[in-house]
């Protein structure tokens, strides 16, 4: 009896405090209930891999004195002296003394050795990447056959004036760059204005 009354003495006193207290722990116990049933947090979606910025190759010089020639043009025409007619020129042209070296750009392979009327002697230098360097206009004595690795920097012709189609404007390096089959500006590679 005594117990009773205790207990019912103890309630008297803290029962509002308990009845407050239990009150808090279920709010509190159901709102975590509540959160943890909640969606799941979404989980970042995989984006495509989008680089920032394409690596960037740079080719070392081609020739050691850079005197522009002509520069490259996909499609706005320019007046072409030798076969007088308004042509793109997908090529860039540096002016060099006939006999000036002419280097690799990039370490490479060298793919083709080759004549052409319109672009007399030329080396094709594959850079890797898909990417294939075409040197053109280069006198006849060439110091690299096809299968040849080769360093940057490294003297793979000379600077001839055997391009017949670009003969007027006398010895130079006609400069092609190629990337998966299509004619690219060299510019994009060659940080002439360094020079
Ligand atoms: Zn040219």
């Amino acid at each position: 009896m005594e117990t009773y009354s205790s207990v019912k003495e103890f309630f008297k006193q803290y029962g509002l405090i308990l009845g407050v207290g239990v009150s808090v722990l279920l709010v509190i116990t159901i709102l975590t209930i509540a959160i943890s049933h909640k969606t799941p947090p979404t989980v970042e979606r995989e984006q495509d891999f989008v680089p920032v910025s394409s690596p960037i190759i740079t080719f070392s010089e081609p020739v050691s004195e850079i005197t522009l020639l002509k520069d490259y043009s996909n499609s706005a025409l320019q007046y072409n002296t030798t076969l007088k007619l308004w042509q793109a020129h997908k090529a860039i042209d540096f002016s060099a003394a006939e006999g000036t070296e002419v280097y690799a750009v990039m370490d490479g392979k060298v793919v083709e050795v080759t004549y052409n009327y319109l672009l007399g002697h030329i080396v094709k230098l594959d850079v890797g990447g898909g990417m294939v360097v075409v040197y053109a206009s280069l006198s006849k004595d060439i110091p690299v056959s096809t299968g040849d690795q080769v360093k940057k920097g490294r003297v793979i012709g000379y600077v001839g004036n055997t391009a017949k189609s670009e003969a007027s404007d006398g010895p130079h390096l006609h400069l092609e760059v190629w990337l998966d089959d299509e004619n690219v500006d060299p510019n994009l590679y060659l940080d002439l204005a360094q020079k």
